[in-house]
């Protein structure tokens, strides 16, 4: 698991794992992903996003579909950001 102690952002120490039910928009369609657990700022609300989170984020972004019928490849794996 990804530990994050200090906010990327702003250097806020206050950032911390929340997790929650996630929306995410895509060309102006909303995607939820539940009970998602990534690190959120409250000073400037940055949000940082484990492999985990993107993963399941990935999962059920529009995005990442593209007519694959939702299976995953190893192209689209390969797009994932490393954190
Ligand atoms: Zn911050």
């Amino acid at each position: 698991m990804l530990k994050i102690t200090v906010c990327p952002s702003c250097g806020s120490d206050k950032i911390r794992m929340v997790r929650r039910d996630w929306t995410g928009t895509y060309n102006d369609e909303e995607y939820v992903v539940v009970k998602l657990a990534f690190y959120e700022c409250p000073r400037c609300g940055e949000k940082v996003y484990d492999r985990e989170a993107m993963r399941r984020i990935e999962a059920r972004s529009p995005a990442f579909r593209n007519g694959t019928g939702g299976r995953s490849s190893a192209t689209q794996r390969k797009r994932a950001r490393a954190c």
